[in-house]
C-alpha cells in the first residue's frame, strides 16, 4: 500500500526535513519542527505523489486516500480532544498547500474549516467567545467561498462594506456577534447566487473541496506563471497541509505574525518581524491592518512591539529563533501565532532575502562556526550578486521628495508611474523603464512586477506580497508609503498635493523608502567587505579562470575593479564606430583605388594602436585576447543621405557611385556571408593593419612599463584548417616585420574562436596552427540550431513556454547540442596539442548554470561582460564545489 498520508505532532512524527520533495517544505518542517519538541499543531499532510497522481489520472485521487485521510483526522482528534463537526466541541482545522520550494502567495489556503450553523454554537460556547466564533465561521465562509466554489473574493468585500457603512463602523473588531451572523447570512446567499450551490455544511464535504481546491490551485495561472519565472517543473507538485486550527483571534491575549531570525532586507543579526493582536494569520500578510513590530528595539514613537504587549510568548519566542537556527543553520521566516498566551509554530523555512542579506548572513554564519566556508560560497546564489551591483541614487544630484514608504528591496529604479500589472509590461516591452505602483499587489500582479524596475505600494508591511516578491526577484520596491493616493479610474496618484499622472516619471530607493519626482541621477555601487571576503573565498575553492569580454577604457577598468584576471575578447569592430574613425572605415571599404585605400587604413592603423596602448595599460600585464575584426564589411556602410555625401566627397566620387557600390556589397545572409577570417583572408590589409597595431601598442606598453606584455591574437569565424594556417602565417608575417622595423622582441599567441560546428568536429586539426581556443557560444548556438540570432526573439519565447525547449539556448548552454561540440572541440583539440589553452566567450560565460557545464568539460577560463564578473567568479567556485561532492560521493 502506497503511503500518501505523513502525520506530525503530539508524538507522532512520520516526517523529517529531507523529506521536502514528498512533503513539500511546509509539511517537512512542521514535521521536523514538532519531532524536536517545539509547539506545533497537531496535522498532517498529503504527500506531492498524490498531486502528481490527481494530473495523471485525469484529476482522480489515489482510491485509498480516503480511509488514510479519516485515520489522520482521527489521530488530530484524540490530540486535541475535539471531534470533527461535534456542535458541542468541533475540531477545526486550516487547509495549505506546500510545495517543494516555497511560492509566496501563490496557492490557496482555507482557515477554520468545520465550521456550520451548528459547529459555530459549539465553538462559542467552547471558547466562550460567541463574537470570535462568528467571526471564524464569517472568513470561513469567505475564503471556502472564494478558494473552492470561485466566487469573486470582492463580492465579500463589497458586502461586508457596505455593511460596515450601515453600521457607521470601520474597526471590523467593533462588529458584534450577532452582527457577523448577518455577514455569514449574506455570504452564503452571494455564494447561492454565484454558484447555484449551497455553501456545504458537511465538514467531511468541505474537507474534500478543500483538499481538491489545493491540488487544483497548483495549475492555476498565477501558479503557472510563478513557476516559470522560477523554472519549478510543473511535475513536481505541490502537497496539502492538513492541521488543527490554533487561534490568534480569540482576544487581546492572542496574536499572530511573521517573523525572520535576521534581518531579510540587510542580513543584520536582529530578530525582525510583525505581528497583530487579535488576528488571523492572513491579516499580517494581506496588508488589511497595519502590523506592529517585534521588538522595542525596532518599535517607533505610538507603535505596540510585541516584547511589551505579550512578554511571555516574546520570550518563549526568542528561544525558538535560537533553537531554529542552530537547527537549520539558516535564516529562518517563522509564521506563529498565540493563543491565549501560549505560542505555536506553523511554519519555518529558509527565509527569502536579498542579495546583501545573503551575503552578509552567509559571512557572519560562517564567522559565528555554524557553517563552513564551502556553505557560505553557495548560500549566496550567483545571479543574486547582480543586485549588490544595482546603482545606488547619487548624494549630490537635485531631487524633490514626495513621501517615504518602508524600505523593502534596494537599489534605485527611475521609470514611468504605470497602473497595472498589464500596461507595465506593454510598456516593458517597448522599452520603456516603468515603475508599478498598486494600493497592494496579489499574485495576480507578478507579471508587471517582473517587467517593472521597481514597485511601490500604498499599503502593506516588510512582509507584504509586494515586499516578499521583489525582493525574490531583485526589483527595487517601496511598500506601505500611505500618503499615496491612487485612483484607479482615472489613472493618477495624488501624494501630498502633488498629482502624478501614469507616464509621469517618479524615482524610488529602494534603500530608504524614498520616493522622489521625477529622473534622479544615480551611482555605481560600492563593494562591501563582505562582499570581498566571499569573493576571496570564491577565488580559493574556484578552479576556472575568469576575463571579461572589454574593449573600451572604461570597460577594462570596470572588469578590473570586478576582479577579472585579464579580458577573454576585446571586439575590435565595436571600435570601429566612434565618429573619428567611421569615415575612415567606409573608405577603407569602398575605395577602389589602392593608394586611397592603404591612406584609410594607415589612419586607423594609429587610432587602434591607441586604443591597444590604453587596454594594454589597463589591464597592467594579464592576458588580452583581441579579436580581428568579425562582422560583415556591410555593417559599416552609409545609410544616411548626409553620409553618402561624406564618403562621395572623400574619395571624389559622385554620391550615386558610392550609393551603386554599397549595394553591390549587400548580402542576402549576412551572418553566414563574408565575415570573420573569411573578411581577412580576402582582404588582407585590414588584418595586417590590426595585427601591427597589437604588436606596436604591446611593444609600447611593455617599453613603458616593464612589464612582458603578451597579446593574444585571435581569428574568429575559422571553419578549417587552411583558414586558419593562411590567416596566421600572414599575422606572423606582419609580426616579424614590426618587430624587425623595432629590433625588438615580443612573445604572443594566435588562437582562434571555435564557433561553427565545423570548426569544432575538425579541432583535432585546427588546433595544430592555435595556441589557443575560444569557444564562441554565441555563434555556435546560432549555427549548430540554425537560428537566427537576431530573428529568434519571435518565436524562441513560445518554445520555452510551451516545453520545446527548457531554456533559451542563447542564455544556458544546450549541453546536449552545443555543450556536445564544445566537449568535442575540447577533447579533440586537447589530443591534437596538450598544451592548448581553452576558453569561452559567448554570453554563457556570465550564465552559472553554464559555468557549471565549461568546468565540468575542463575549460581553463570564461569571458564574460564586466559586471557579470563576480557573479562568475562565484559560480565557479559553486561549480567546483558541486564537483567535489559528486566525486566524493561516487
Ligand atoms: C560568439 O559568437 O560567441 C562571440 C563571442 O562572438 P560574437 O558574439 O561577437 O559573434
Ligand atoms: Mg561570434
Amino acid at each position: 500500500m502506497t503511503k500518501w498520508v505523513y502525520s506530525f505532532g503530539n508524538g507522532l512524527n512520520e516526517g523529517r526535513a529531507e523529506m521536502r520533495n514528498l512533503l513539500g517544505g511546509k509539511g517537512a518542517n512542521l514535521a521536523e519542527m514538532a519531532s524536536i519538541g517545539l509547539p506545533v499543531p497537531p496535522g498532517f499532510t498529503i504527500t506531492t505523489e498524490v498531486c502528481s497522481a490527481f494530473y495523471d489520472n485525469g484529476r482522480k485521487y489515489p482510491e485509498d486516500l480516503r480511509a488514510q485521510v479519516d485515520a489522520a483526522m482521527q489521530r488530530i482528534e484524540g490530540a486535541m480532544g475535539l471531534r470533527f463537526g461535534d456542535a458541542d466541541a468541533p475540531l477545526l482545522v486550516s487547509v495549505r498547500s506546500g510545495a517543494r520550494v516555497s511560492m509566496p502567495g501563490m496557492m490557496d489556503t482555507v482557515l477554520n474549516l468545520g465550521l456550520n450553523d451548528e459547529t459555530v454554537q459549539g465553538l462559542a460556547r467552547s471558547s466562550g467567545d460567541e463574537r470570535f466564533a462568528w467571526d471564524s465561521y464569517r472568513r470561513f465562509v469567505q475564503m471556502y467561498g472564494s478558494v473552492v466554489m470561485g466566487v469573486a473574493h470582492h463580492h465579500f468585500e463589497d458586502v461586508l462594506d457596505q455593511f460596515k457603512r450601515t453600521l457607521g463602523v470601520i474597526d471590523d473588531t467593533a462588529i458584534t456577534a450577532a452582527q457577523w451572523r448577518e455577514v455569514v447570512k449574506a455570504y452564503h446567499e452571494i455564494i447561492h447566487e454565484h454558484t447555484g450551490q449551497e455553501f456545504p455544511s458537511d465538514p467531511q464535504a468541505q474537507l474534500l473541496g478543500a483538499i481538491g481546491a489545493v491540488f487544483g490551485s497548483w495549475m492555476n495561472p498565477r501558479a503557472n506563471t510563478y513557476r516559470r519565472l522560477h523554472d519549478i517543473p510543473a511535475s513536481w507538485g505541490t502537497a496539502v497541509n492538513v492541521q488543527s486550527m490554533v487561534f490568534g483571534n480569540m482576544g487581546d491575549d492572542c496574536a499572530t505574525g511573521v517573523c525572520f531570525t535576521r534581518d531579510p532586507s540587510t542580513g543584520e543579526d536582529v530578530f525582525y518581524g510583525e505581528y497583530l493582536v487579535n488576528a488571523q494569520g492572513e491579516d499580517v500578510v494581506a496588508g488589511i491592518r497595519t502590523p506592529q513590530p517585534m521588538s522595542r528595539a525596532r518599535a517607533e514613537e505610538g507603535q505596540h512591539p510585541m516584547e511589551t504587549v505579550l512578554p511571555d510568548a516574546y520570550a518563549e519566542l526568542l528561544r525558538v529563533r535560537t533553537l531554529l537556527e542552530r537547527h537549520y543553520r539558516d535564516m529562518q521566516d517563522i509564521e506563529f501565532t498565540v493563543q491565549r498566551n501560549v505560542l505555536y509554530l506553523l511554519q519555518t523555512r529558509n527565509g527569502k532575502r536579498t542579495a546583501a542579506a545573503a551575503l552578509k548572513i552567509a559571512i557572519d554564519m560562517a564567522r559565528e562556526g555554524l557553517i563552513s566556508k564551502e556553505d557560505a560560497i553557495c548560500r549566496v546564489p550567483a545571479t543574486s550578486l547582480d543586485q549588490l551591483l544595482h546603482p545606488a541614487l547619487d548624494p549630490k544630484a537635485d531631487r524633490v521628495q514626495l513621501t517615504r514608504g518602508l524600505p523593502a528591496s534596494p537599489g534605485a529604479a527611475s521609470g514611468a508611474v504605470v497602473f497595472t500589472a498589464e500596461e507595465c509590461e506593454a510598456r516593458a516591452a517597448r522599452g520603456e523603464d516603468v515603475i508599478l505602483v498598486r494600493v497592494e499587489t496579489s499574485p495576480e500582479d507578478v507579471h508587471g512586477m517582473h517587467a517593472a524596475r521597481g514597485v511601490l505600494t500604498a499599503r502593506g508591511g516588510m512582509t507584504s506580497h509586494a515586499a516578499v516578491v521583489a525582493r525574490g526577484m531583485g526589483r527595487v520596491c517601496v511598500a506601505g508609503a500611505g500618503s499615496v493616493h491612487i485612483d484607479y479610474a482615472t489613472m493618477v496618484m495624488t501624494i501630498d498635493g502633488h498629482s502624478i499622472a501614469e507616464g509621469d516619471w517618479i524615482t524610488l530607493d529602494g534603500s530608504t523608502g524614498a520616493v522622489y519626482l521625477g529622473r534622479v541621477a544615480t551611482i555605481p555601487p560600492i563593494l562591501s567587505d563582505d562582499f570581498n571576503t566571499l569573493m576571496g573565498w570564491a577565488d580559493s575553492i574556484r578552479r576556472l579562470g575568469v576575463r571579461a569580454n572589454a574593449e573600451t577604457p572604461d570597460d577594462a577598468k570596470t572588469a578590473c575593479r570586478f576582479g577579472a584576471e585579464g579580458i577573454g575578447l576585446a571586439r575590435t569592430e565595436h571600435m570601429f564606430f566612434g565618429p573619428d574613425r567611421i569615415g575612415h572605415v567606409r573608405q577603407m571599404i569602398i575605395a577602389d583605388e589602392e593608394t586611397v585605400r592603404q591612406r584609410a587604413i594607415n589612419a586607423l592603423l594609429v587610432f587602434q594602436r591607441d586604443d591597444f596602448v590604453s587596454i594594454f595599460r589597463i589591464m597592467a600585464g594579464l592576458p588580452v585576447t583581441v579579436r580581428l575584426l568579425d562582422p560583415p564589411l556591410h555593417e559599416f556602410l552609409p545609410h544616411a543621405e548626409a553620409e553618402f555625401a561624406e564618403v562621395a566627397t572623400a574619395l571624389g566620387k559622385t554620391v550615386e557611385e558610392i550609393r551603386a557600390r554599397c549595394a553591390s556589397l549587400a548580402e542576402a545572409n549576412p551572418m553566414l556571408g563574408h565575415r570573420g577570417c573569411r573578411l581577412g583572408l580576402t582582404n588582407p590589409e585590414i588584418y595586417a593593419m590590426q595585427v601591427r597595431a597589437i604588436i606596436e601598442a604591446a611593444l609600447q606598453v611593455s617599453d613603458e612599463t616593464g612589464k612582458g606584455i603578451v597579446p593574444e591574437i585571435m581569428i574568429p569565424l575559422v571553419a578549417t584548417r587552411a583558414e586558419l594556417e593562411v590567416a596566421r602565417r600572414a599575422a606572423e608575417a606582419e609580426i616579424s616585420a614590426v618587430l624587425q622595423e623595432r629590433g625588438a622582441a615580443l612573445d604572443y599567441r594566435i588562437g582562434t574562436m571555435i564557433e561553427l560546428p565545423r570548426a569544432a568536429i575538425q579541432a583535432g586539426e585546427i588546433a595544430h596552427h592555435a595556441d589557443f581556443f575560444s569557444f564562441g557560444t554565441n555563434d555556435l548556438t546560432q549555427t549548430t540550431f540554425g537560428l537566427s540570432r537576431d530573428d529568434a526573439g519571435s518565436f524562441l519565447p513560445f518554445y520555452v513556454d510551451h516545453g520545446l525547449l527548457p531554456k533559451d539556448p542563447f542564455v544556458s548552454i544546450d549541453r546536449e547540442g552545443v555543450g556536445a561540440l564544445v566537449r568535442m572541440g575540447v577533447e579533440r583539440g586537447r589530443a591534437a596539442h596538450p598544451g592548448l589553452k581553452l576558453g569561452i566567450c559567448g554570453e554563457h560565460g556570465g550564465d552559472p548554470d553554464s559555468i557549471a557545464f565549461f568546468d565540468e568539460v575542463g575549460l581553463d577560463y570564461v569571458s564574460c561582460s564586466p559586471f557579470r564578473v563576480p557573479v562568475a567568479r562565484l559560480a565557479a567556485a559553486q561549480a567546483a564545489l558541486a564537483h567535489r561532492k559528486e566525486n566524493a560521493s561516487a
